[in-house]
């Protein structure tokens, strides 16, 4: 497909961001859309190397809201857009082993259940009880919401995009923006390996890479890339069936069943940011012992697949989402910090209402600013894995 000469907004990067925002703006009425993506096919890279977690389970009331408004659309998705996303309500069990923990999760906890977020605090025997193949000796509690669970990241990208272009919306693989055009320090178009266009609007949709984006017009986006990797089991017959996504919040790891296996990740705080996206076999190694501990039936299970990917990190772990005021026509949709994926399907929706209604209205998303890092007004996170 050409590249066309004129759009009213340019998306940038066609993972989950760009590919609800293209929607919803193409159902909002929007009918020039452009959504380009550099890579032969969309979401492959943060959204479909993602382990497909979607949770209610958050520590600040943005983050909740967020979830509460955003989880109900993927309930929605299948009978909107016809797409099946393989939602599964196994939900989510974060295992607390630090007495510190256990103050701060039962302050989160009274925080879900303002925001009415019913989740659970179990005792330590009741973990135990509920998953007798796990080595939970050390566990103090956990918090356990069973509306919190899993989704196929690839299929939510396929349903936005195949929408989008229902509705007329131009969705173009191989093609990469190499430049932002700015006129009387506006937006005037974007530059790109097919040439150029104009358009008064652009959106950074480009996850990891969204800081070189702003660097096309000279705007620090700080949003940096960090490798995070994941492991996927060969078949554990004994896995019971319902087996929730466990976090083990203080080693920062993580595991759910994957078909017949387990999938598993742990973030190394250590990780420098940058685009290596190779597998680090020396964490690795860490990682199996860890997750072996916990679950010793994988001392008779192999490794099926491997692979890393990159958060888009943000300082304080939250998104940067909305107008920016420097350049008039720039949008951002940057730094969801490891769990933009469930949060992909209303922040499209929020930044569509921006671009066209001028203001986000399901939710007021003026705390997201890009504004806030200048002002000194950080939204601290910390149930982030
Ligand atoms: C290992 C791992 C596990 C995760 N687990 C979860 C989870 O369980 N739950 C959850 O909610 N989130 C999770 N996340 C986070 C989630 O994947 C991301 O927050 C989300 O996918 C970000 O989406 P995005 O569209 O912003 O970025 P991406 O999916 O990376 O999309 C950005 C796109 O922009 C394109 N692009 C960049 N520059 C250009 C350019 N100049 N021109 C054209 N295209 C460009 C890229 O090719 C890319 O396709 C995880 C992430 C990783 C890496």
């Amino acid at each position: 497909m050409d590249l066309p000469k004129i759009a009213e907004v340019v998306i940038i990067g066609g993972g989950v961001m760009g590919a609800s925002t293209a929607y919803h703006l193409a159902m909002k009425g929007c009918k020039k859309v452009v959504l380009l993506e550099r890579d032969p096919l969309f979401g492959q890279e943060a959204t479909g190397k993602c382990a497909g977690g979607v949770r209610y389970q958050f520590a600040t009331e943005i983050n909740i809201l967020l979830s509460l408004l955003s989880l109900p659309m993927l309930d929605r998705f299948e009978a909107e857009l016809g797409q099946a996303i393989d939602l599964r309500r196994c939900g989510y069990l974060f295992l607390i082993t630090g007495e510190e923990d256990v103050k701060t999760f039962h302050a989160s906890l009274t925080l879900q259940h303002r925001l009415g977020v019913m989740t659970e605090w179990l005792s330590g025997d009741e973990v135990r009880s509920r998953l007798p193949l796990m080595s939970l000796e050390d566990v103090l509690g956990a918090t356990w919401n069973p509306q919190d669970g899993l989704v196929d990241p690839n299929s939510v990208v396929q349903g936005y995009i195949a929408g989008a272009k229902r509705l007329g919306a131009k969705c173009l693989t191989d093609v990469e923006v190499k430049s932002i055009l700015l006129k009387n320090g506006r937006i005037h178009g974007v530059k790109t390996t097919l040439g150029e266009m104009k358009a008064p609007i652009v959106v950074n949709a480009a996850g990891p890479w969204a800081a070189q984006i702003g660097a096309m017009i000279g705007l620090d986006i700080p949003v940096v890339p960090v490798r995070r990797q994941i492991a996927v089991t060969t078949p554990i017959s004994q896995l019971p069936p319902h087996f929730p996504f466990v976090v083990d919040f203080a080693k920062n790891l993580y595991f759910h069943r994957e078909g017949p296996g387990i999938l598993t990740g742990m973030s190394n705080l250590n990780e420098p940011p940058s685009f290596n996206q190779e597998v680090d076999r020396e964490w690795e190694l860490k990682h199996f012992d860890e997750v072996m501990a916990r679950i010793p039936l994988l001392e008779n299970a192999g490794i099926s697949s491997r692979w890393a990917g990159l958060y888009e990190v943000s300082p304080d772990a939250h998104p940067i989402l909305g107008r920016v005021p420097e350049v008039d026509g720039f949008y951002c949709i940057n730094g969801f910090s490891g769990h933009g994926m469930m949060h992909g399907p209303i922040c499209g929706l929020l930044l569509a209402e921006e671009i066209l209604d001028g203001k986000a209205h399901t939710l007021d998303i003026t705390s997201l600013s890009l504004t806030r890092f200048r002002e000194g007004k950080l939204i601290q996170e910390y149930n982030v894995v």
